[in-house]
Protein backbone atom coordinates (compact mmCIF):
# COMPACT_ATOMS: atom_id res chain seq x y z
CA UNK A 1 0.00 0.00 0.00
CA UNK A 2 1.30 3.29 -0.62
CA UNK A 3 1.47 5.47 1.71
CA UNK A 4 0.29 9.20 2.17
CA UNK A 5 2.30 11.51 3.62
CA UNK A 6 2.63 15.13 4.10
CA UNK A 7 4.86 16.84 1.58
CA UNK A 8 4.57 18.05 -2.20
CA UNK A 9 4.29 15.90 -5.29
CA UNK A 10 7.94 14.82 -6.18
CA UNK A 11 7.67 16.72 -9.31
CA UNK A 12 7.93 19.91 -7.24
CA UNK A 13 9.94 19.05 -4.73
CA UNK A 14 12.23 17.85 -7.61
CA UNK A 15 11.77 21.56 -9.31
CA UNK A 16 12.81 22.99 -5.75
CA UNK A 17 15.98 20.81 -5.81
CA UNK A 18 17.19 21.47 -8.70
CA UNK A 19 16.66 25.34 -8.21
CA UNK A 20 18.18 25.65 -5.28
CA UNK A 21 20.14 22.54 -3.97
CA UNK A 22 23.74 22.35 -5.26
CA UNK A 23 24.47 18.24 -4.22
CA UNK A 24 27.54 17.44 -3.02
CA UNK A 25 29.73 15.16 -6.08
CA UNK A 26 27.25 16.15 -8.36
CA UNK A 27 27.03 17.38 -11.78
CA UNK A 28 23.72 19.40 -11.01
CA UNK A 29 23.02 20.37 -14.17
CA UNK A 30 22.48 16.39 -15.56
CA UNK A 31 20.87 15.52 -11.90
CA UNK A 32 18.05 18.69 -12.86
CA UNK A 33 17.04 17.12 -15.67
CA UNK A 34 16.59 13.69 -14.58
CA UNK A 35 15.62 14.37 -10.68
CA UNK A 36 17.10 13.38 -7.57
CA UNK A 37 15.61 10.38 -5.80
CA UNK A 38 13.60 11.82 -2.49
CA UNK A 39 14.11 9.95 0.19
CA UNK A 40 11.49 10.68 2.99
CA UNK A 41 11.73 7.83 5.67
CA UNK A 42 13.73 5.30 6.83
CA UNK A 43 13.03 2.12 9.42
CA UNK A 44 15.47 -0.94 9.73
CA UNK A 45 17.59 -1.61 6.59
CA UNK A 46 14.59 0.12 4.38
CA UNK A 47 14.50 3.49 2.53
CA UNK A 48 10.99 4.57 1.74
CA UNK A 49 11.13 7.91 -1.36
CA UNK A 50 8.56 9.86 -2.30
CA UNK A 51 6.64 7.71 -4.46
CA UNK A 52 6.50 4.76 -1.92
CA UNK A 53 9.35 2.85 -2.76
CA UNK A 54 10.41 0.78 -0.47
CA UNK A 55 14.60 0.32 -0.99
CA UNK A 56 16.60 -2.33 0.30
CA UNK A 57 20.04 0.00 1.66
CA UNK A 58 23.11 -1.52 0.84
CA UNK A 59 25.27 1.44 1.97
CA UNK A 60 24.22 2.29 5.07
CA UNK A 61 23.33 5.53 4.29
CA UNK A 62 27.15 6.86 3.76
CA UNK A 63 28.62 3.91 5.50
CA UNK A 64 27.45 5.18 8.43
CA UNK A 65 24.07 4.07 9.74
CA UNK A 66 25.53 0.97 11.61
CA UNK A 67 22.69 0.22 13.53
CA UNK A 68 19.77 0.67 11.01
CA UNK A 69 17.14 3.45 10.87
CA UNK A 70 14.41 4.66 13.11
CA UNK A 71 15.87 3.95 16.59
CA UNK A 72 13.73 6.27 18.49
CA UNK A 73 16.11 6.15 21.51
CA UNK A 74 18.76 8.19 19.93
CA UNK A 75 15.59 10.89 19.27
CA UNK A 76 14.65 10.70 22.28
CA UNK A 77 17.81 11.38 24.60
CA UNK A 78 18.73 14.35 21.57
CA UNK A 79 15.18 16.09 22.36
CA UNK A 80 16.18 15.44 26.09
CA UNK A 81 19.67 16.87 25.63
CA UNK A 82 18.55 20.19 23.70
CA UNK A 83 16.47 20.81 26.21
CA UNK A 84 18.63 20.19 28.97
CA UNK A 85 21.84 21.71 27.27
CA UNK A 86 21.32 22.45 23.52
CA UNK A 87 24.71 23.98 23.25
CA UNK A 88 27.88 25.20 25.23
CA UNK A 89 31.35 25.18 24.07
CA UNK A 90 34.72 23.39 25.41
CA UNK A 91 37.03 26.16 24.40
CA UNK A 92 37.46 28.45 27.41
CA UNK A 93 37.93 25.91 30.06
CA UNK A 94 34.45 24.74 30.47
CA UNK A 95 33.19 21.01 29.29
CA UNK A 96 29.72 19.17 29.38
CA UNK A 97 28.54 15.82 30.88
CA UNK A 98 28.14 14.61 27.16
CA UNK A 99 31.61 15.08 26.11
CA UNK A 100 33.06 14.00 28.86
CA UNK A 101 31.02 10.53 29.09
CA UNK A 102 31.68 10.22 25.08
CA UNK A 103 35.63 11.30 25.29
CA UNK A 104 35.41 8.60 28.25
CA UNK A 105 33.81 5.64 26.82
CA UNK A 106 35.66 6.09 23.65
CA UNK A 107 39.12 5.83 25.63
CA UNK A 108 37.65 2.78 27.31
CA UNK A 109 36.52 1.45 23.48
CA UNK A 110 40.07 1.98 21.79
CA UNK A 111 42.50 -0.21 21.95
CA UNK A 112 46.38 0.29 23.82
CA UNK A 113 46.79 3.89 25.09
CA UNK A 114 44.26 5.90 22.54
CA UNK A 115 42.59 7.49 25.75
CA UNK A 116 42.29 10.87 24.54
CA UNK A 117 39.50 12.75 22.28
CA UNK A 118 39.81 15.96 20.10
CA UNK A 119 36.05 16.22 18.55
CA UNK A 120 35.05 17.56 15.37
CA UNK A 121 32.15 17.88 13.61
CA UNK A 122 32.95 15.34 10.93
CA UNK A 123 35.53 12.87 9.51
CA UNK A 124 37.30 15.72 7.39
CA UNK A 125 37.65 18.13 9.86
CA UNK A 126 39.16 15.55 11.86
CA UNK A 127 41.62 14.70 9.21
CA UNK A 128 42.12 18.66 9.44
CA UNK A 129 42.76 18.15 12.81
CA UNK A 130 45.45 15.37 12.62
CA UNK A 131 47.66 17.06 10.37
CA UNK A 132 48.01 19.79 12.34
CA UNK A 133 48.02 17.57 15.50
CA UNK A 134 50.75 15.65 14.71
CA UNK A 135 53.38 18.34 13.17
CA UNK A 136 52.57 20.70 16.01
CA UNK A 137 53.63 17.55 17.99
CA UNK A 138 56.93 16.95 16.36
CA UNK A 139 57.54 20.72 16.44
CA UNK A 140 56.76 20.54 20.18
CA UNK A 141 59.77 17.46 20.69
CA UNK A 142 62.43 20.38 18.93
CA UNK A 143 62.28 18.54 15.13
CA UNK A 144 60.06 20.97 13.39
CA UNK A 145 61.23 19.32 9.89
CA UNK A 146 59.07 16.02 10.45
CA UNK A 147 56.03 17.94 9.16
CA UNK A 148 55.57 15.70 5.70
CA UNK A 149 52.44 13.34 6.27
CA UNK A 150 52.56 10.19 3.71
CA UNK A 151 49.10 9.30 2.47
CA UNK A 152 47.96 6.74 -0.77
CA UNK A 153 46.67 7.45 -3.70
CA UNK A 154 42.82 6.82 -4.24
CA UNK A 155 42.56 7.11 -0.76
CA UNK A 156 39.30 8.99 0.81
CA UNK A 157 40.31 10.85 3.59
CA UNK A 158 37.49 14.25 3.45
CA UNK A 159 36.81 17.00 1.72
CA UNK A 160 38.09 19.82 3.53
CA UNK A 161 41.51 21.76 1.96
CA UNK A 162 43.20 19.45 4.07
CA UNK A 163 41.70 15.92 4.50
CA UNK A 164 41.44 16.06 0.26
CA UNK A 165 45.15 16.99 0.30
CA UNK A 166 45.42 13.11 2.31
CA UNK A 167 43.43 11.85 -0.03
CA UNK A 168 44.42 10.27 -2.96
CA UNK A 169 41.64 11.00 -5.18
CA UNK A 170 43.36 12.79 -8.38
CA UNK A 171 39.69 14.09 -9.13
CA UNK A 172 39.44 15.84 -6.22
CA UNK A 173 42.93 17.36 -6.72
CA UNK A 174 42.26 18.71 -10.08
CA UNK A 175 39.81 21.30 -8.54
CA UNK A 176 40.34 23.65 -6.32
CA UNK A 177 44.47 23.87 -5.27
CA UNK A 178 45.22 20.54 -4.04
CA UNK A 179 47.15 19.14 -2.01
CA UNK A 180 47.94 21.80 -0.02
CA UNK A 181 51.99 21.00 0.98
CA UNK A 182 54.17 18.34 2.62
CA UNK A 183 51.80 15.84 1.53
CA UNK A 184 53.27 13.17 -0.62
CA UNK A 185 51.31 9.86 -2.15
CA UNK A 186 52.19 6.55 -2.53
CA UNK A 187 50.72 3.56 -4.40
CA UNK A 188 47.90 1.67 -3.03
CA UNK A 189 47.60 -2.19 -2.36
CA UNK A 190 45.10 -2.57 -4.75
CA UNK A 191 46.25 -6.39 -6.32
CA UNK A 192 43.21 -6.92 -8.59
CA UNK A 193 43.80 -3.99 -10.47
CA UNK A 194 47.26 -3.16 -10.22
CA UNK A 195 49.05 -6.55 -8.91
CA UNK A 196 50.22 -7.57 -12.62
CA UNK A 197 51.71 -11.17 -12.11
CA UNK A 198 52.62 -10.85 -8.80
CA UNK A 199 50.93 -13.15 -5.96
CA UNK A 200 48.78 -10.98 -3.67
CA UNK A 201 51.47 -11.61 -0.69
CA UNK A 202 54.05 -10.71 -2.89
CA UNK A 203 52.23 -7.21 -4.19
CA UNK A 204 51.06 -6.38 -0.47
CA UNK A 205 54.74 -6.31 0.76
CA UNK A 206 56.04 -4.72 -2.21
CA UNK A 207 53.25 -1.60 -1.51
CA UNK A 208 54.15 -1.53 2.14
CA UNK A 209 57.65 -1.44 0.97
CA UNK A 210 57.08 1.62 -0.72
CA UNK A 211 56.30 3.66 2.59
CA UNK A 212 60.15 2.76 3.60
CA UNK A 213 61.07 3.86 0.40
CA UNK A 214 59.50 6.93 0.70
CA UNK A 215 60.70 7.35 4.31
CA UNK A 216 64.17 6.97 3.37
CA UNK A 217 63.82 9.69 0.24
CA UNK A 218 62.44 12.22 2.10
CA UNK A 219 64.84 11.41 5.34
CA UNK A 220 63.13 10.23 8.33
CA UNK A 221 63.94 13.53 9.96
CA UNK A 222 61.40 15.45 7.26
CA UNK A 223 58.49 12.63 8.16
CA UNK A 224 55.60 13.27 10.82
CA UNK A 225 52.86 10.60 9.75
CA UNK A 226 51.62 7.69 7.89
CA UNK A 227 47.99 7.83 7.25
CA UNK A 228 45.60 4.85 5.78
CA UNK A 229 42.33 3.57 5.90
CA UNK A 230 42.78 -0.43 7.25
CA UNK A 231 40.20 -1.04 4.55
CA UNK A 232 39.96 1.66 1.79
CA UNK A 233 36.57 2.51 1.64
CA UNK A 234 35.06 5.05 -1.07
CA UNK A 235 38.36 4.09 -3.18
CA UNK A 236 36.56 0.98 -4.01
CA UNK A 237 36.37 -1.26 -0.48
CA UNK A 238 39.82 -2.50 -1.28
CA UNK A 239 41.31 -5.00 0.70
CA UNK A 240 44.74 -5.05 1.30
CA UNK A 241 46.65 -8.20 1.05
CA UNK A 242 47.02 -10.28 4.42
CA UNK A 243 51.39 -9.19 4.08
CA UNK A 244 50.45 -5.54 3.84
CA UNK A 245 49.69 -3.98 7.18
CA UNK A 246 52.06 -6.58 9.30
CA UNK A 247 55.04 -5.16 6.93
CA UNK A 248 53.62 -1.44 7.35
CA UNK A 249 53.41 -1.91 11.44
CA UNK A 250 56.82 -3.22 11.11
CA UNK A 251 58.31 -0.16 9.35
CA UNK A 252 56.44 2.36 11.34
CA UNK A 253 57.88 0.84 14.65
CA UNK A 254 61.51 1.25 13.05
CA UNK A 255 61.00 4.67 11.93
CA UNK A 256 60.73 7.56 14.15
CA UNK A 257 57.02 8.19 12.63
CA UNK A 258 53.58 8.48 14.06
CA UNK A 259 50.59 6.43 12.60
CA UNK A 260 46.83 7.43 11.48
CA UNK A 261 44.12 4.84 10.90
CA UNK A 262 41.83 6.60 9.59
CA UNK A 263 38.65 4.42 10.87
CA UNK A 264 35.94 6.66 9.70
CA UNK A 265 34.56 3.78 7.57
CA UNK A 266 36.04 1.09 9.57
CA UNK A 267 35.25 1.98 12.96
CA UNK A 268 32.34 0.93 15.13
CA UNK A 269 31.81 -2.65 13.96
CA UNK A 270 32.05 -2.53 10.20
CA UNK A 271 34.60 -5.26 9.97
CA UNK A 272 33.50 -7.32 13.21
CA UNK A 273 35.61 -5.48 15.52
CA UNK A 274 34.89 -2.41 17.23
CA UNK A 275 37.69 -1.00 14.85
CA UNK A 276 39.39 -2.01 11.68
CA UNK A 277 42.77 -1.61 13.37
CA UNK A 278 42.17 -4.32 15.92
CA UNK A 279 41.21 -6.30 12.73
CA UNK A 280 44.46 -5.73 11.47
CA UNK A 281 46.52 -6.27 14.33
CA UNK A 282 47.80 -2.35 14.12
CA UNK A 283 48.50 -0.04 16.77
CA UNK A 284 47.67 3.59 15.70
CA UNK A 285 48.96 6.35 17.23
CA UNK A 286 45.83 7.98 16.77
CA UNK A 287 42.85 6.92 15.05
CA UNK A 288 39.96 9.16 12.70
CA UNK A 289 36.32 8.37 13.69
CA UNK A 290 33.08 9.58 12.57
CA UNK A 291 30.02 8.38 10.55
CA UNK A 292 29.40 5.17 12.82
CA UNK A 293 30.02 7.10 15.89
CA UNK A 294 26.41 7.91 15.83
CA UNK A 295 25.31 5.73 13.14
CA UNK A 296 24.93 8.78 11.49
CA UNK A 297 22.09 10.73 13.71
CA UNK A 298 24.01 13.56 13.95
CA UNK A 299 27.41 14.93 12.84
CA UNK A 300 30.20 14.40 14.99
CA UNK A 301 33.96 13.16 14.60
CA UNK A 302 37.22 13.13 16.16
CA UNK A 303 40.47 11.96 16.67
CA UNK A 304 41.66 9.43 19.59
CA UNK A 305 45.09 10.17 20.11
CA UNK A 306 47.72 8.19 22.57
CA UNK A 307 49.16 8.74 25.79
CA UNK A 308 52.24 10.29 24.25
CA UNK A 309 51.28 12.40 21.55
CA UNK A 310 48.37 13.82 24.13
CA UNK A 311 50.85 14.86 26.91
CA UNK A 312 52.78 16.26 24.49
CA UNK A 313 50.28 18.28 23.19
CA UNK A 314 49.42 19.30 26.42
CA UNK A 315 51.80 21.17 27.05
CA UNK A 316 51.52 24.20 25.09
CA UNK A 317 47.90 26.10 23.51
CA UNK A 318 47.01 24.14 20.81
CA UNK A 319 45.42 26.68 18.97
CA UNK A 320 42.41 24.98 17.05
CA UNK A 321 39.16 23.73 17.45
CA UNK A 322 35.46 23.55 15.95
CA UNK A 323 32.38 25.66 17.29
CA UNK A 324 30.89 22.53 17.62
CA UNK A 325 34.06 20.23 18.82
CA UNK A 326 32.05 18.01 21.40
CA UNK A 327 28.44 19.38 20.49
CA UNK A 328 26.21 18.25 23.46
CA UNK A 329 23.27 16.55 21.38
CA UNK A 330 25.95 14.67 18.81
CA UNK A 331 27.84 13.62 21.67
CA UNK A 332 24.86 12.31 23.20
CA UNK A 333 23.41 10.50 20.37
CA UNK A 334 26.59 9.11 19.90
CA UNK A 335 26.60 7.52 23.47
CA UNK A 336 23.53 6.18 23.01
CA UNK A 337 24.45 4.79 19.70
CA UNK A 338 27.51 2.75 21.32
CA UNK A 339 25.18 1.95 23.89
CA UNK A 340 23.07 -0.02 21.78
CA UNK A 341 25.80 -1.14 19.54
CA UNK A 342 27.41 -2.66 23.24
CA UNK A 343 23.89 -4.07 24.63
CA UNK A 344 22.70 -5.80 22.18
CA UNK A 345 25.55 -7.12 20.41
CA UNK A 346 25.73 -5.92 17.20
CA UNK A 347 29.40 -6.72 16.48
CA UNK A 348 28.51 -10.65 17.89
CA UNK A 349 25.84 -10.36 15.36
CA UNK A 350 28.19 -8.90 12.53
CA UNK A 351 30.47 -11.78 13.39
CA UNK A 352 28.47 -14.65 13.85
CA UNK A 353 25.15 -14.19 11.60
CA UNK A 354 25.30 -11.52 9.45
CA UNK A 355 28.97 -11.82 8.06
CA UNK A 356 29.20 -15.64 7.38
CA UNK A 357 25.60 -15.49 6.05
CA UNK A 358 26.75 -12.52 3.67
CA UNK A 359 30.23 -13.95 2.95
CA UNK A 360 28.49 -17.12 1.20
CA UNK A 361 25.75 -15.39 -0.86
CA UNK A 362 28.29 -12.49 -1.90
CA UNK A 363 31.30 -14.98 -2.86
CA UNK A 364 28.63 -17.04 -4.95
CA UNK A 365 28.57 -13.77 -7.11
CA UNK A 366 31.89 -14.64 -8.71
CA UNK A 367 30.18 -17.69 -10.74
CA UNK A 368 28.09 -14.19 -12.47
CA UNK A 369 29.90 -13.79 -16.27
CA UNK A 370 30.63 -9.31 -15.55
CA UNK A 371 32.57 -10.56 -11.70
CA UNK A 372 36.15 -10.40 -11.30
CA UNK A 373 36.58 -10.94 -7.86
CA UNK A 374 34.43 -10.84 -4.80
CA UNK A 375 35.88 -9.33 -1.01
CA UNK A 376 34.04 -8.94 1.83
CA UNK A 377 35.39 -8.08 5.67
CA UNK A 378 33.00 -7.82 8.21
CA UNK A 379 29.94 -6.06 6.42
CA UNK A 380 32.05 -4.11 4.55
CA UNK A 381 32.26 -5.56 0.49
CA UNK A 382 33.31 -5.11 -2.92
CA UNK A 383 33.21 -6.83 -6.72
CA UNK A 384 35.14 -5.72 -9.22
CA UNK A 385 32.84 -6.11 -12.77
CA UNK A 386 34.59 -7.65 -15.57
CA UNK A 387 34.28 -8.43 -19.50
CA UNK A 388 37.00 -11.05 -19.45
CA UNK A 389 37.60 -12.93 -15.73
CA UNK A 390 40.31 -15.03 -16.60
CA UNK A 391 42.71 -11.93 -17.43
CA UNK A 392 40.74 -9.50 -14.99
CA UNK A 393 40.70 -7.01 -17.56
CA UNK A 394 39.02 -4.17 -17.47
CA UNK A 395 36.03 -2.47 -19.80
CA UNK A 396 37.28 -0.60 -23.40
CA UNK A 397 34.43 2.23 -22.69
CA UNK A 398 35.18 4.56 -20.28
CA UNK A 399 36.48 3.73 -16.55
CA UNK A 400 33.00 3.81 -14.99
CA UNK A 401 30.53 3.11 -17.58
CA UNK A 402 29.74 -0.42 -16.74
CA UNK A 403 29.75 0.62 -13.01
CA UNK A 404 27.85 3.36 -13.12
CA UNK A 405 24.85 0.91 -15.50
CA UNK A 406 24.83 -1.63 -12.65
CA UNK A 407 24.74 1.20 -9.84
CA UNK A 408 21.13 2.38 -12.06
CA UNK A 409 19.85 -0.96 -12.80
CA UNK A 410 19.80 -1.47 -8.64
CA UNK A 411 18.63 1.48 -8.41
CA UNK A 412 15.74 0.24 -10.55
CA UNK A 413 15.49 -2.81 -8.32
CA UNK A 414 15.45 -0.95 -4.85
CA UNK A 415 18.71 -1.76 -3.67
CA UNK A 416 21.27 0.83 -2.90
CA UNK A 417 24.75 -0.48 -3.79
CA UNK A 418 27.31 2.07 -4.84
CA UNK A 419 30.02 1.89 -7.56
CA UNK A 420 33.63 3.22 -7.81
CA UNK A 421 34.54 2.97 -11.39
CA UNK A 422 34.01 -0.01 -12.70
CA UNK A 423 33.23 -1.65 -8.89
CA UNK A 424 30.42 -2.28 -7.11
CA UNK A 425 30.37 -1.80 -2.69
CA UNK A 426 28.19 -2.84 -0.23
CA UNK A 427 27.79 -1.70 3.37
CA UNK A 428 24.75 -2.00 4.84
CA UNK A 429 23.49 -1.69 8.17
CA UNK A 430 25.28 -3.65 10.80
CA UNK A 431 22.03 -4.92 12.16
CA UNK A 432 21.15 -6.84 8.69
CA UNK A 433 18.91 -10.11 9.52
CA UNK A 434 19.74 -12.50 6.96
CA UNK A 435 16.12 -13.04 5.09
CA UNK A 436 17.09 -9.03 4.44
CA UNK A 437 20.98 -10.10 3.30
CA UNK A 438 18.66 -12.74 0.78
CA UNK A 439 16.41 -9.77 -0.56
CA UNK A 440 19.77 -7.61 -1.35
CA UNK A 441 21.63 -10.46 -2.69
CA UNK A 442 18.56 -11.56 -5.30
CA UNK A 443 18.27 -7.64 -6.09
CA UNK A 444 21.48 -7.13 -6.79
CA UNK A 445 21.88 -10.45 -8.76
CA UNK A 446 19.27 -9.14 -10.88
CA UNK A 447 21.01 -6.43 -11.54
CA UNK A 448 23.89 -7.56 -12.58
CA UNK A 449 21.71 -10.15 -14.82
CA UNK A 450 19.70 -6.77 -16.40
CA UNK A 451 23.25 -4.95 -16.88
CA UNK A 452 24.96 -7.80 -18.13
CA UNK A 453 22.29 -8.53 -20.97
CA UNK A 454 22.58 -3.99 -21.67
CA UNK A 455 26.30 -4.55 -21.90
CA UNK A 456 26.06 -7.13 -24.34
CA UNK A 457 23.37 -5.69 -26.22
CA UNK A 458 25.11 -2.20 -26.45
CA UNK A 459 28.39 -4.25 -27.65
CA UNK A 460 30.24 -3.04 -24.60
CA UNK A 461 31.82 -6.89 -23.08
CA UNK A 462 35.01 -5.68 -24.90
CA UNK A 463 38.29 -5.70 -22.91
CA UNK A 464 40.73 -2.73 -23.02
C1 LIG B 1 33.73 9.67 4.92
C2 LIG B 1 35.16 9.59 5.25
C3 LIG B 1 35.85 10.71 5.74
C4 LIG B 1 35.23 12.08 5.80
O1 LIG B 1 34.21 12.15 6.71
P1 LIG B 1 33.13 13.35 6.56
O2 LIG B 1 32.28 13.17 7.78
O3 LIG B 1 32.41 13.13 5.27
O4 LIG B 1 33.88 14.62 6.57
C5 LIG B 1 37.15 10.54 6.14
N1 LIG B 1 37.76 9.36 6.06
C6 LIG B 1 37.13 8.26 5.59
C7 LIG B 1 37.85 6.96 5.58
C8 LIG B 1 35.81 8.35 5.16
O5 LIG B 1 35.21 7.28 4.65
Amino acid sequence: MRQISNHLPTAELQALDAAHHMHPFTANEGLAKKGARIITRARGVTLTDSEGNEILDGMAGLWCVNIGYGRKELAQVAARQMEELPFYNTFFQTSHVPAIALAARLAELAPHDLNHVFFAGSGSEANDTNIRMVRHYWAMKGKPDKKVIISRKNAYHGSSMGSASLGGMAGMHAQGGMPIPDIVHIDQPHWYSEGGDMTPEEFGLERARQLEAMIEKLGEDNVAAFIAEPIQGAGGVIVPPDSYWPEVQRICDRYEILLIADEVITGFGRTGNWFGSQTYGIRPHIMTVAKGLSSGYAPIGGSIVCDEVAEVIAKDEFNHGYTYSGHPVAAAVALENLRIIEEEGVIDHVRDVAHPHLAERWHALADHPLVGETKLVGLMGSLALTPDKASRAKFAAEPGTAGYIVRERCFANNVVMRHVMDRMVIAPPLVIKPAEIDLLIERATKALDEAHAELKAEGMLKAA
